[in-house]
């Protein structure tokens, strides 16, 4: 089955009504709605808003009927304001177009708040109660639960899974403040967990978690203290220099690498046999940028098979190089699907949008998703249209 797909937030289908949104879905020429079914705080503007204009979503709650008793001491929390109605129900029963459903993973800071055992913690063991921990086995079975609840109990085609890893340090918290400049550096050193599921996932592994950590905590420590900037491009060598250098440091994000490939396994693993498990890889920019969080393109391309990058660059150019790259880390394995956002602040321009499709269908993407039918004015729309209609 193709995949051209129409991201969608349950709350605008429900306002639009779901026979007024699905019928819009298909004069854009896609076969399919992927669907928040886990999602997180936000404030978002929605053009084609009836009821109001700007909505602030229920933090960290999933917008199906959860079966509880599939999951372990960290259960979801269920979606208060549409009011117990269960769009991703009625969708998968008017079986009008295919159903992929969207589940964000570990960053859930409602989650986070209750559960604060299983969230990353830094070289400081401060909390970041925006990322659930995969190394900690509560969250880990949290993110299990999910994909088998939802796609063993609606038939939907299958899943994009998002943040199965380990979030960065920057993250647009809400206030999220310093006095300082930021960079590289810095931020990737904060970054780091140091909870104790990954200091235990450590050792485990012979790697010595406590001198690594020692020494985070002594640079960080050393660069506040004094008054120094790094400039943006000695930040970036200087971390791909500890990266090289330091072998606990190198050896700890293999490690990361490991426990988040592992988690997905355990998704595919626990997911409907034939529902389709896509990994939507980063939040960096480019999707080379992943292995941060911990993914890991050449594993993911192997199992699940899948993966969903997000193309969101300015330029068809761009979206090029993130190709060219991309297909490189995955060696010739499994198969990629791009998501593009028809828009500011990616691509403004409508030429340079259809530009881009034209690049990753060059390329040998043929699957594509768009970002975000909430989100988008009716102009913008109306590109994804055009571009699947040429067929290009
Ligand atoms: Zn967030
Ligand atoms: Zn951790």
């Amino acid at each position: 089955m193709s995949y051209k797909a129409i991201y969608a937030y349950a709350w605008d289908l429900a306002e639009a009504g779901i026979e007024t949104a699905e019928r819009e879905f298909l004069e854009l020429g896609v076969d399919t709605v992927t669907i928040a079914g886990s999602y997180h705080a936000g404030k978002f503007l929605r053009p084609h808003g009836k009821t109001g204009k700007v909505y602030f979503p229920d933090d960290g709650t999933v917008y199906f009927e959860a079966d509880r008793s599939l999951y372990g001491a960290i259960k979801p929390v269920q979606n208060g304001p549409l009011g117990g109605r269960d769009v991703l129900r009625e969708l998968v029963e008017r079986d009008t177009l295919g159903v992929n459903v969207w589940l964000v993973m570990l960053h859930n800071t409602r989650l986070g708040m209750s559960h604060p055992d299983a969230v990353v913690r830094n070289a400081f063991g401060d909390p970041y109660f925006y990322n659930l921990c995969p190394s900690s086995s509560e969250a880990r079975a949290y993110a299990v639960g999910l994909a088998r609840d939802v796609t063993q109990n609606y038939p939907v085609r299958g899943i994009s899974v998002e943040s199965p890893g380990f979030a960065p340090y920057a993250h647009g918290y809400h206030h999220e403040f310093a006095l300082m400049k930021t960079n590289v550096w810095l931020d990737n050193m904060l970054g780091l967990c140091f909870c104790g599921h990954c200091e235990a996932a450590a050792q485990k592994r012979g790697i010595d978690a406590r001198r690594l950590k020692a020494k985070v905590v002594a640079d960080i420590d050393g660069y506040l203290a004094s008054d120094v900037d790094y400039p943006d491009d000695m930040a970036a060598a200087f971390w791909t220099a500890d990266v090289a250098t330091n072998g606990d440091l190198a050896a700890y994000l293999a490690m990361r690498r490991e426990v988040v490939t592992s988690l997905v396994a355990e998704i595919r693993a626990a997911a409907r046999p034939d529902a389709e498990v896509a990994v939507i890889p980063s939040v960096a920019r480019p999707t080379g940028a992943a292995w941060y969080e911990g993914t890991d393109l050449a594993a993911l391309a192997e199992s699940p098979g899948i993966i969903e990058a997000c193309f969101y660059e300015p330029s068809a150019a761009r979206v090029q190089a993130d190709l060219l790259d991309i297909r490189r880390r995955m060696n010739g394995k499994g198969k990629l699907r791009g998501i593009l956002r028809p828009s500011h602040p990616d691509i403004a321009a409508r030429g340079e949008f259809l530009a881009a499709v034209d690049a990753l269908r060059e390329g040998g993407v043929d699957e594509l998703a768009f970002y975000n039918w909430g989100h988008l004015r009716p102009a913008n729309l109306g590109w994804i249209a055009e571009a699947l209609r040429s067929g290009r």
